[in-house]
């Protein structure tokens, strides 16, 4: 039996502000609200694992003596295909260098030439502008930026506290619901933000953390946030790929520093398909990689040669891949080229925000991956994600909730009131089962090549799964706990198990609305590829698509 009980966990029902995500735009927002403000910061996992913190490249950032923001601005707006809000752009890009300041001043250890920043290339840039630290900038920006948050008295951080929803009160944001220390329970705050990365999880092959369910955008979706541009996901070309190894990237930057991506007889393939060979932009490059490969169909993978970079410029830039690559496939670099294939890697749209990262439903803010600024357009520019979180995580620094026009302790009624859990041990062997064959379905049917009739049988397979995934004993379960209480979860439920509950019910739900947006597009453009519709048609389809509940719309972008 469950029983309705007052809250025992320590994590207080009450804040002014209350941050969904422990990445870098999570605590780079909790650092920038006003110390005023009493700020929850919770993670599902704990502040050490994220995307943020396995980011290698860097920040890009256009404060080299060459460089200008117009040309950081229009290297991004062409990326973006005719996508980018402009007024987005220039904000992400005009505001980075207050931003580099900021974390320089906090300790963020960025590699230096002399006295000076250095800069490195990567694909699309017209000029060396990403800052970084060897190859573990997220690393180096996402330690110090949590050393940071856990020193101010205002912020209070929660690990591995799940949220499942939002607590929405006549159409305003008002807190969210979640599981923490074995106990349902149900926070209020003036204002939520929604910090919880991307969605890569949705794919089977992906450089993604476990962790990227896309539970922002399924949360904001259930509460009737628009989302826009869903079905932009950025494909990275060169993930490692060896039987028994995760699929770890093997960043740009590499590729950025000269290594070769050849075939298995040494060719440099890429230069067939662009005149930029490797450094084309990341799409151009996977579906070269994609298209050679269904050329060859006795090959599997392509290869990253590092052999032609100075070995000691390998050590300098690379340690971490030289590690990885080493520990993981067993490869030494310096020897032998490095076996890579593409994987989904950048999720471009999310829940729309304005300028201020406020999203379209009142009290609800939106900020990094998660969200949809307008900065990225189709198509992300390499490293401008992480600057992305930075600038409108900054955005937040004026920030005044008002006071919640009710105060109602979420808590404690109907005391008395038992369910009674039924068998779960069937449901948690079938909610890993459902993972794996989603992952695999949205893999081949929305990835870097689709076409209308896989999607739409994809989709007629989520929905029987959707049907299944309803009628489950636990789903049955939850959705007739009473609303706004707090629960102790009983044995054999699990706070893992609610875990594996929620992300699933996420990536139902995300790929569904990946698909459909998809399936809606009839063009190709930026991260989204249709074979049966190969051309960009600007005529039509220069436009963002707007998803509001079950509604798909066109809107057109902002000048350019
Ligand atoms: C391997 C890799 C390399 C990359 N390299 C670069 C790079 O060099 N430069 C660049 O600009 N970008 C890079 N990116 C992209 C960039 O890292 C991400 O876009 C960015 O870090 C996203 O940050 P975020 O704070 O929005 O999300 P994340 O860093 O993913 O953080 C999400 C947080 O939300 C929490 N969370 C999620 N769901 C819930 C929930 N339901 N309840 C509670 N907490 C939740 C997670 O626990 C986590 O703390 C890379 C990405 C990957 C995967």
């Amino acid at each position: 039996m469950v029983q309705q009980s007052p809250s025992l966990s320590l994590l207080p029902l009450q804040f002014d502000v209350l941050v969904v995500g422990g990445g870098a735009a999570g605590l780079y927002s909790a650092l920038c609200l006003p110390p005023t403000l009493q700020i929850g910061l919770i993670t599902k996992d704990t502040l050490s694992v994220s995307a943020s913190d396995w980011a290698q490249g860097g920040i890009a950032a256009a404060i080299a003596p060459d460089d200008t923001p117009e040309l950081h601005i229009t290297d991004t707006l062409k990326a973006g295909a005719g996508l980018c809000d402009r007024a987005a752009v220039e904000v992400l890009v005009r505001k980075a260098g207050k931003c580099i300041q900021n974390l320089t001043n906090m300790g963020v250890a960025f590699d230096r030439k002399g006295d000076q920043l250095a800069m490195t290339l990567e694909a699309a840039h017209s000029r060396k502008r990403v800052l970084h630290a060897a190859d573990t900038t997220g690393r180096a920006v996402v330690s110090t930026l949590a050393a940071k948050v856990l020193e101010q008295p205002n912020i209070h951080v929660f690990n591995q506290a799940l949220a499942l929803d939002l607590w929405m009160h006549e159409g305003e944001c008002c807190g969210v619901q979640l599981v923490h220390q074995q106990q349902l329970i149900w926070v209020q705050a003036k204002a939520v933000v929604l910090a919880t990365g991307g969605g890569g999880q949705i794919y089977s092959q992906t450089t993604n953390p476990a962790a990227s369910t896309g539970d922002g955008v399924a949360m904001a979706w259930r509460a009737g946030a628009t989302l826009r541009d869903l079905e932009f996901m950025q494909f990275h070309p060169t993930a490692l790929t060896k039987k028994g190894a995760p699929r770890f990237l093997i960043s740009e930057a590499v590729r950025g520093e000269g290594a070769h991506l050849v075939d298995s007889s040494g060719r440099r393939f890429a230069f067939d398909y662009h005149p930029d060979g490797e450094l084309a932009p990341r799409d151009i490059v996977s579906r070269a990689i994609f298209n050679h490969l269904q050329k060859n169909p006795h090959e599997s993978v392509v290869y990253l040669d590092l052999r032609v970079i100075e070995p000691e410029r390998v050590q300098h830039r690379f340690p971490n891949i030289i590690r990885k690559c080493q520990k993981w496939a067993g490869i030494n670099v310096f020897e032998t080229p490095i076996p890579v294939s593409p994987a989904a890697h950048y999720w471009m749209g999310g829940i729309v925000t304005d300028l201020n990262s406020q999203t379209t439903i009142p009290r609800l803010y939106a900020v990094g991956e998660n969200a949809s600024t307008g900065v990225h357009g189709a198509n992300r520019l390499a490293s401008n994600s992480l600057l992305e979180c930075l600038v409108f995580g900054a955005q937040l620094e004026n920030l005044a909730p008002q006071p919640l026009p009710w105060l109602q302790q979420a808590t404690t009624e109907n005391m008395s009131a038992d369910y009674k859990l039924p068998d779960i041990d069937a449901d948690i062997e079938q909610l890993t089962q459902y993972r794996a064959a989603i992952r695999q379905l949205v893999w081949q049917s929305a990835g870097i090549s689709r076409e209308a009739t896989q999607m739409t049988d994809a989709l007629a397979r989520l929905s029987q799964w959707q049907k299944e995934f309803k009628a489950l004993p636990l789903t049955q379960f939850l959705s007739n706990l009473q609303q706004q209480s707090t629960y102790h979860l009983p044995p054999p439920l699990t706070v893992e198990t609610l875990r594996q509950w929620t992300e699933l019910r996420n990536l139902l739900a995300v790929s569904r609305l990946v698909l459909k947006s998809a399936l809606f597009r009839t063009e190709s453009r930026g991260g989204h590829y249709r074979s049966d519709y190969p051309q960009q048609n600007n005529a039509t389809w220069k436009a963002h698509t707007l998803v509001d509940g079950e509604r798909w719309n066109l809107q057109a972008p902002q000048e350019q």
